[in-house]
């Protein structure tokens, strides 16, 4: 798989893994979806002053960093925390391959006014793993597999692909 993990695939993976696989093969629709709209016009909006959309290798992007060594990722809701959360592991995790190890990150909710603190353990390590060797064997299949409708299929971009 020559094409690197990136910490939206991470939020794919534990979202839906037949995302992820759209994601990955780059069929990418997010742009007409409202919810997409919403959370760029709530990125420019809510954090002007602060440096914002830091780029590593192309893997992580991290919203913003605030104070020193914190890093910070911007969610609208907490709808699909457990995604969010793991995304931001995989954000740790990856600075921790390359040596940096004196960094800690929070989630922001500016519409809910609410942060919340995510450590990486040990134990989140072997975690990341496995989902690293899930997601190489989701996106290298032929075709998606369909699963059943989800929750949150209704405010997919993916949904007439999905299922119409
Ligand atoms: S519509 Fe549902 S099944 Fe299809 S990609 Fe979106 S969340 Fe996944």
């Amino acid at each position: 798989m020559e094409k690197a993990i990136n910490g939206t695939m991470i939020y794919y993976y534990i979202v839906c893994k037949r995302k992820l696989w759209y994601f990955f093969h780059n069929i990418q629709m997010e742009q007409e979806n409202e919810n997409v709209k919403i959370g760029k016009i709530l990125d420019e909006e809510s954090y002007r002053r602060e440096e914002k959309h830091i780029t590593i290798d192309n893997v992580i992007s991290i919203d913003y960093i605030k104070q020193k060594g914190i890093l910070h990722e911007v969610k609208k809701s907490r709808k699909i925390e457990e995604a969010g959360i793991w995304q931001v592991k995989y954000y740790l995790y990856y600075l921790k391959q390359k040596g940096v190890t004196d960094i800690k990150a929070k989630i922001d909710y500016p519409l809910l006014r609410q942060t919340l603190d995510v450590e990486l353990t040990l134990e989140d390590e072997v975690e990341i793993e496995h989902m690293l060797d899930g997601i190489k064997k989701v996106v290298s299949e032929k075709i998606p597999n369909i699963p059943d409708k989800i929750k949150i299929c209704k405010s997919c971009a993916y949904y007439d692909l999905c299922y119409i």
